[in-house]
């Protein structure tokens, strides 16, 4: 190669071409430094480059990497998340590079290790230390100085004196020594029946989707469990993909009970070194097993056997920022790339899924009963219109006594509530004023645990004031509605007895708090929690037998053409953590419309029904699966730039038969973080290309002010 094509992981569309000099030897996929602007840049080889640019014009390349290679598969799947998602290409390539930076130089670990010499002072401390260090194994220095109970510059004084030196060790490998046969269960007939043909897609060594429905706690987890074990049996790899950070705790528990040793683990908050060492790992193939959020489908995987897509229908899946895309849909992809099975999993499939699977497109797999002859939880409508709460209460009377009962037996019960804070509103009793975000279209939320009013879109906080800062009156704000915070208020009031535990992003804060709080439930140290949807999925806690649904309606009242859907998972996901143990569960939803199809649907157990009639509803509105939505949100500080620059676009839409152009108009959302939005949807048939319809309207589009931003999201999830 006398010339490469380099693509660069920064927000440019293009890539480069540059030289390559003399006794360089480079191949698709290589990790090189080439110069840019002022400066170096590290860049992925993508291809021969281009011959037409003059000589004289070309950069050389100044060095090659020693890092594995890209493999190709990875290319072309960053290629055609480009294409697909309209994202500059540079975008895409900096999820694939996540682990790239912090790898190869930092990967010996430095430990400390005594000399046998005294320091030449001696203090307690310093005792304590060489104490510790006299079996002579080498600890990281953070280790020791946490096993000697003193700060870390204690340690440094001693390697300055010479009590003390430093050892390079190599790095522990991260999901690696795991075995195929170590905990492998005993599967019941219904699921054997399905492990058997996972098992089988696996070694066929071909694209295969498959959809894993279940009922909650019918073993889908263990089930899917003997494909990635079957993959691991050939000396390949696996992901399991999860839609949120807080469950990948939990499922590296799983793996490595299940295999006895834990998998590489692929997120955001895992530390750089430690990414580095799983992107590596993946790379040589070292790394069996990776548990991991949507960016773990970008791994360098030296040869994946299968990917797994627990709880598939949640939306936790699908990235709100360029590049915007649906990691369920690319782990699709991904599997189609490198010619494996991918296992959607879900107990509430979406949509999508399940047409998918009705029209013969993904393999269905059933597991219809609850493991080891449990039943599904009792459900009961609790018609609000019949038993309301008292004024500023929100446990209606029965539960209340449900609650009471269940504490009494000595089992556990959980009140379900999917808002986050004490109060959605805050407003003056005196003059009616409401606390409105300064940046963005929505009400502050009050959080008495931080003690202030909170906006969840942009994160803008301020203390709750003495007084209303409109009419200056003392005394009178009040809190509308309720939050999380307010129900265990409500519950604590109510069972000054019951040890109270509270789930939710704000106070369970880092996945150790997470992790510490849901043992403290399994042991049972907890009576009574209060949650938000942080607690509706991966858990089981085998003395839970009530859950109560605060309010049922909530996620019903949105213009979302998802909004049942939505809510009828969250639900069906939410009761279903009752009963897992050995005595049955009882869920009791609140709702002042017991009639509606999600709560006929999740009483009779029967999301067959339901999903019939979603369907056919979708289907008659041409809604995706049955046509397909792009949206392109247009946004500016300044509203009418943004206003103007949306209809601009609108003007030159291409007019094709088909094809409509819905807007622009403002979406729910018209202010979010100071920027005004203005909202253009695409609707198209199925069979559109849309992404590529899209790239040729924008090709002509008038140039963007600076400060103006447009994100495009084809077939987005909500609106
Ligand atoms: P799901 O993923 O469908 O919710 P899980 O796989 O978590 O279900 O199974 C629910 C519970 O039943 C778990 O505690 C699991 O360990 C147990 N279980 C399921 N199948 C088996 C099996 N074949 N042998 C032993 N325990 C099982
Ligand atoms: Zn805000």
């Amino acid at each position: 190669m006398k010339r490469a094509e380099v693509l660069l992981p920064v927000a440019l569309d293009r890539s480069f071409t540059y030289s390559v000099p003399e006794g360089l030897d480079l191949q698709p996929g290589d990790i090189v430094e080439v110069p840019l602007g002022g400066g170096m840049q590290a860049g992925v080889v993508w291809g021969p480059g281009d011959e037409d640019v003059p000589a004289k014009k070309l950069k050389p390349v100044e060095a090659a990497y020693d890092l594995p290679r890209l493999p190709p598969e990875i290319l072309k799947f960053v290629d055609w998340v480009v294409r697909y998602t309209l994202s500059p290409a540079g975008m895409v390539l900096r999820i694939a590079l996540r682990g790239a930076r912090n790898a190869g130089d930092e990967s010996p670990k430095r430990a400390v290790i005594t000399t046998g010499d005294a320091p030449a002072r001696m203090t307690a401390a310093r005792e304590r230390v060489l104490k510790t260090a006299s079996d002579n194994l080498a600890r990281i220095k953070s280790d020791l100085a946490r096993e000697a109970g003193v700060s870390v510059g204690v340690i440094d004084g001693l390697i300055k004196e010479g009590a003390l030196r430093i050892v390079e060790l190599p790095p522990d490998p991260i999901g690696s020594g795991l075995d195929a046969e170590f905990a492998k269960p005993e599967l019941n007939a219904e699921q054997a029946k399905v492990a058997e043909e996972l098992i089988a897609s696996v070694r066929a060594r071909k694209f295969s989707p498959h959809l894993l429905e279940g009922v909650t706690g019918s073993g889908k987890t263990e089930t899917y469990m003997e494909a990635v074990a079957e993959a691991v049996r050939r000396g390949r790899q696996a992901l399991i993909l999860l839609p949120e950070i807080a469950l990948t705790r939990v499922m590296i528990d799983r793996v490595a009970a299940r295999f006895g040793a834990p998998p590489g683990e692929w997120h955001s908050t895992v530390a750089p070194r430690r990414r580095a060492r799983t992107w590596e790992g993946a790379a040589t193939g070292e790394t069996q097993i990776v548990v991991g959020a949507r960016s773990a489908l970008f791994l360098p995987f030296k040869d994946l056997g299968v990917i797994i897509v627990d709880e598939e229908h949640d939306t936790g899946f699908k990235q709100d920022d360029t590049p915007v895309y649906h990691a369920r849909d690319m782990a699709v992809v991904r599997a189609q790339i490198s010619e494996i099975p991918v296992v959607l999993v879900s107990a509430t499939p979406s949509i999508e899924t399940r047409v998918n699977a009705d029209a013969g497109r993904y393999r269905h797999h059933l597991l219809a009963e609850r493991y080891g002859g449990r039943s599904l939880p009792d459900i009961e409508l609790l018609d609000l219109r019949d038993d309301p709460p008292s004024p500023n209460r929100w446990i209606a009377p029965p539960l209340e006594t449900e609650v009471r009962e269940t504490l009494a037996r000595g089992e556990q019960a959980l009140l379900f509530l999917n808002r986050r804070g004490f109060a959605p509103l805050t407003l003056c009793r005196a003059c009616g004023h409401r606390f409105q975000c300064p940046n963005c279209s929505s009400w502050l939320v009050e959080h008495r645990f931080r003690r202030q009013l909170v906006c969840h879109h942009c994160g803008h906080h301020e203390d709750v004031p003495p007084a209303c800062p409109k009419c200056e009156m003392p005394g009178k704000l009040a809190a509308v509605g309720p939050g999380v915070e307010r129900i265990r208020d409500e519950a604590a009031e109510l069972f000054p007895e019951a040890r109270l535990s509270v789930l939710s992003s704000d106070i369970t804060v880092g996945a150790e708090r997470m992790r510490a709080e849901l043992d403290a439930i399994t042991k049972h140290e907890v009576d009574l929690i209060i949650g938000t949807q942080l607690v509706t999925k991966g858990h089981n806690f085998p003395d839970l037998t009530l859950v109560g649904v605060v309010d049922g309606d909530l996620g019903l009242g949105t213009s979302d053409p998802r909004a049942a859907e939505r809510t009828f998972q969250l639900l069906e996901q939410v009761t279903g953590r009752a009963g897992r143990g050995a005595k049955p569960g009882r869920g009791v939803v609140q709702t002042f419309d017991p009639g509606h199809p999600v709560m006929q649907a999740l009483k009779k157990h029967d999301g067959e029904a339901f999903y019939k009639a979603e369907i056919e509803a979708r289907a008659d509105a041409a809604l995706p699966p049955f046509g397909r939505l792009a949206s392109l949100i247009v946004s500016a500080p300044d509203k009418r730039q943004a206003e103007l620059y949306a209809r601009a676009l609108a003007q030159i839409f291409p007019e094709t038969p088909g094809i409509r152009l819905l807007g622009p108009a403002e979406p729910p959302l018209a202010l979010i973080r100071g920027r005004h939005r203005m909202r253009l949807i695409v609707k198209a048939p199925r069979t559109t290309d849309l992404s590529g319809f899209i790239r040729s309207w924008l090709a002509n589009a008038p140039k963007a002010p600076g400060s103006l931003q447009v994100q495009i999201d084809v077939d987005p999830v909500s609106f």
